[in-house]
């Protein structure tokens, strides 16, 4: 993509995520939903494809265009990236890299238009870390597939129109071998969806169990060479590591904002917290991890694009960029008032994200409002 269309695009999605998503976060969390008319304004702007080709309708981002627009993302709730992750990342990319010409124009389109939710079938129950010990089954009976198991903490699944399934076609087959990937209609009978899960953090974002009990999808459902699933997921799960670090760039950049104007303003003894040196250094703590974290994604993404290390780099950006924002030093008080960060900071922070009391919410909401507010400003 030219340099000039895609800063324009980085710009206009940092215009949406600081004016439009950041003053809807209360209400996303509280309703634990993503408002419709949020939903329409994104899949306006291209959001739902933008890492999807651009022969089948998405933008298609590089790798380090993607990290660009992940830094924005992360800016705000995680509920707002998840609406669209799963068509550019782990579902769209699977179809994208690896389905039949048949199989891209069916859904790529629909997907980037966000006509369509697609959801990325893998982990189950005793399959998480290690997926390779996959049970669900796909079994041949005639020239369809009946799929039969249970999926769980599947990503946009309430939503789902369809599903990337990840399923055991050779029995005979231990470990990745043996694994097809199958794109599966959610009307099919025999697929239903659990009632999204109530999560300790994320509020917004759903994730849901899916079953499959005698599923039966038509021999074009299969994704692919049969038996190479695991592949497929292992590719797309390394691309979809590098975004979520990225994301936590965005994160850390808000929380760090937030935190800024939070001591600039607090007083204590008559003076800002801002002023102590303590204080000073747990901000300069989260600027020079912020700094590192963006810097490495950035080099990580160009070595992807190049297609030096799509693996191992992926994977070390996830595990220093997920870490960021913790305590280096001892918070100071502990049991002092801190401010309320954004609702979707999860935990590991210099301070917790919802007060422990009810009674003190709207107190607190209030004051985290005007914090919102100057941060924006
Ligand atoms: C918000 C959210 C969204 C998700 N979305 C999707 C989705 O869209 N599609 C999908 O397929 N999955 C999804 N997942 C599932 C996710 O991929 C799994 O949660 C993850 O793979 C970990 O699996 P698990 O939760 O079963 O934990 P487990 O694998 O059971 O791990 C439990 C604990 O054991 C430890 N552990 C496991 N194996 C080892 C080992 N060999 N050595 C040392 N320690 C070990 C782990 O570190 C962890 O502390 C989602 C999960 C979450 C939380």
């Amino acid at each position: 993509m030219d340099a000039e269309d895609f800063r324009q695009i980085r710009n206009a999605v940092r215009t949406l995520v600081r004016e439009v998503v950041v003053p809807l976060e209360e209400r996303i969390e509280d309703e634990d939903r993503i408002p419709d008319e949020l939903r329409e304004r994104t899949a306006e702007m291209g959001l739902f494809g933008y890492a999807l080709p651009e022969e089948y309708g998405g933008l298609g981002v590089s790798m380090a265009e993607d990290v660009e627009l992940a830094f924005e993302f992360g800016y705000t709730t995680p509920a707002f990236r998840s609406l669209f992750g799963t068509n550019n990342g782990i579902a769209g990319q699977v179809i994208a890299k690896f389905g039949s010409e048949e199989q891209k124009k069916a859904y790529l389109p629909r997907l980037a238009s966000g006509e369509l939710i697609g959801s990325f079938a893998l982990t189950e129950a005793e399959a998480g870390s290690d997926p390779a010990g996959l049970r669900t089954t796909a079994r041949r009976d005639g020239t369809d597939w009946v799929l039969d198991g249970a999926k769980r903490y599947i990503t946009n699944a309430p939503l789902a129109d369809l599903f990337v399934v990840f399923a055991r076609s050779d029995p005979e087959q231990r470990g990745g071998r043996g694994i097809s990937s199958f794109v599966v209609d959610a009307r099919t009978p025999g697929v239903t969806v659990g009632p999204h899960d109530k999560k300790m953090g994320q509020a917004g974002a759903w994730t849901a169990e899916v079953f499959f009990d005698d599923a039966r999808v038509p021999a074009d459902a299969l994704v692919g060479e049969e038996g190479r699933g695991y592949a497929k997921a292992l590719t797309v799960l390394s691309r979809g590591r590098l975004h979520i670090a990225a994301l936590c760039v965005g994160m850390a950049q808000r929380v760090l904002d937030e935190s800024v104007a939070y001591a600039a303003t607090a007083k204590q003894g008559g003076a800002p917290i801002g002023r102590f040196q303590l204080v000073q250094a747990h901000l300069a703590d989260i600027h020079a991890e912020l700094l590192a974290g963006r810097a490495m994604v950035r080099d990580v993404a160009a070595r992807y694009d190049t297609g030096e290390d799509t693996s191992i780099g992926p994977s070390s950006a996830k595990l220093f960029c997920t870490e960021n924002g913790r305590p280096r030093r001892r918070p100071c008080g502990a049991g002092a008032r801190r401010p309320r960060l954004p609702p979707h900071h999860t935990g590991r922070a210099l301070l917790p994200r919802r007060p422990a009391l009810p009674a003190l919410r709207g107190h607190q909401r209030g004051a985290a409002g005007d914090h919102r507010r100057r941060a924006a400003a």
